[in-house]
């Protein structure tokens, strides 16, 4: 059994959503045979950030379809007809167990071979488990992660199922931040627990991050710092407590866990180069065979702003940008399409919060604006934010509370490596320093 692709597109997530979007527009739509989109999921593919914002929201809480790709970027919502329409084949539901770069074909849970010409991998990321920590109870009945729309949902349903109750929220990174103003929202009491100093480790200073723990303490989170679950009590399929190294036991009525993702590589283990834990691809979004193309998630590729270094940034906008220029490249052939040129952009919203980061956060970093706690200042929105400055000049740049305006006149500083002759000055100036420029 089997069916024969020009192009398949490997993963049914934001990528792959994106590079459809591009491919209609570039291709004016699929022929029959032209173009197949295979996902273990059962929806189209949808903006997978909604998961953790509006999602868990008390009330009003968008379903699908209104977060199908590609209304996240104020587009297109590409439904399940919008596919049928553009005649691109969808195989949901279906998860690709082994792939074959050498004879280009690709072997379903069902047991059929779908054979293609080109190959888009777009498989994103999968949540990273407790027991790669050596603890166990995963699957028990109020252990949630959050990656896809079942996660989401079971996520929703413990959340109702203990009004008032108990949160311990694992992992201090952005997934365990959204969830836990989330469960707060819905009048869930939270606790969050990560190991290392202060929250948003790999992104934050800890200026700005005392900002936002001190916000959501006022929100009536706690947090336990610098401490790991060891282990989680159980009874009857349901955590109870979380066990902590530090002797502390948190009663629990249910368990948040956002301790990272890995990149779903393993299909092409030995088959083609890997670097940062991705598949290593060129400018064109192309691995090191010539037939296959990675994006998103799953993609490591090198960044012209970062001097060429090879990267693997697991960002929605990433996904994006880099799903249309592999479409783009793969279409118009060798040499027409040039290397991509990427700016690397992350954002986040909770409460009534929101902030965005450009570039790499290496170097000095420079704070500016009003990063006094909650109560502490005149009650106005909170705006701050922080440059980091490499080798005299802008590497990197995060603004809380910006306008458009001002988040393009930072993300415009970080593209052009604005210098900084005096970091005094730099910090004296503070915004006006890129609004001003
Ligand atoms: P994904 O969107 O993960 O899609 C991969 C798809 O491939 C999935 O459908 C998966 O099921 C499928 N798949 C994998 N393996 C197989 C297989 N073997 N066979 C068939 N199908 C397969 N980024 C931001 O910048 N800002 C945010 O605020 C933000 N919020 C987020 C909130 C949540 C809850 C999550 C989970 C992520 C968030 N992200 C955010 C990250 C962003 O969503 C990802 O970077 C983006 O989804 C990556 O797109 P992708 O297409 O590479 O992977």
């Amino acid at each position: 059994m089997g069916r024969a692709f020009e192009y398949v597109i490997l993963g049914g997530g934001v990528a792959a959503g994106y590079a459809a979007l591009e491919f209609v527009r570039r291709n004016g739509g699929a022929s029959s045979q032209e173009l197949c989109i295979i996902s273990d999921e059962h929806f189209a593919p949808y903006e997978r950030p909604a998961l953790s914002k509006g999602y868990l929201l008390p009330q009003d809480a968008p379903r699908l379809p209104a977060f199908h790709t590609c209304v996240g970027s104020k587009d297109e919502l590409l439904t399940e007809e919008w596919y049928n329409e553009h005649g691109i084949v969808l195989v949901l539901g279906t998860r690709v167990i082994s792939a074959d770069v050498r004879q280009k074909t690709l072997l379903t849970s069902s047991g059929e071979t779908i054979s293609y010409k080109t190959l888009i991998v777009a498989t994103g990321a999968r949540a990273v488990k407790l027991e790669e920590f050596g603890v166990s109870g995963s699957d028990a009945r109020n252990v949630c992660y959050l990656r896809n729309v079942e996660d989401a949902d079971k996520l929703v349903g413990v959340m109702r199922s203990c009004p008032g109750g108990n949160a311990v929220v694992v992992g201090g990174g952005y997934i365990g931040m959204e969830c836990a103003a989330a469960l707060v929202t819905n009048n869930i009491k939270v606790t969050m627990v990560f190991p290392e100093k202060h929250c948003m480790g790999r992104l934050f200073t800890p200026k700005i991050a005392e900002f936002y723990e001190s916000y959501y303490a006022s929100r009536g989170v706690t947090f336990v710092k610098e401490a790991a679950v060891t282990s989680m009590q159980i009874s009857a399929g349901k955590v109870t407590a979380v066990n902590l190294g530090n002797g502390r036991r948190l009663p629990a009525d249910m368990v948040v866990v956002g301790v990272g993702a890995r990149a779903n590589t393993g299909l092409f283990d030995g088959q083609l180069v890997m670097e940062n834990g991705g598949i290593k691809v060129n400018g064109r979004m192309q691995a090191s065979d010539a037939s296959v193309y990675a994006v998103g998630d799953v993609a490591a590729f090198p960044v012209k702003l970062f001097g060429g270094d090879v990267r693997r940034l697991e960002h929605v906008d990433c996904a994006r940008r880099t799903a249309r220029h592999a479409v783009a490249a793969m279409l118009e052939g060798t040499g027409s399409v040039g290397h991509i040129d990427y700016l690397p952009f992350f954002y986040s919203r909770v409460f009534s919060l929101s902030w965005q980061f450009y570039g790499d956060n290496a170097g000095e970093a420079v704070h500016f604006g009003d990063l006094a706690p909650p109560g502490d200042g005149d009650g106005a929105a909170p705006k701050f934010g922080a440059y980091w400055v490499r080798d005299g000049r802008v590497a990197g740049a995060f603004l809380e509370g910006g306008s458009r305006q001002e988040y393009e006149a930072v993300a415009a500083a970080v593209r052009r490596g604005a210098a900084v002759a005096d970091v005094a000055e730099l910090e004296r100036r503070g915004l006006a320093f890129a609004t001003q420029a």
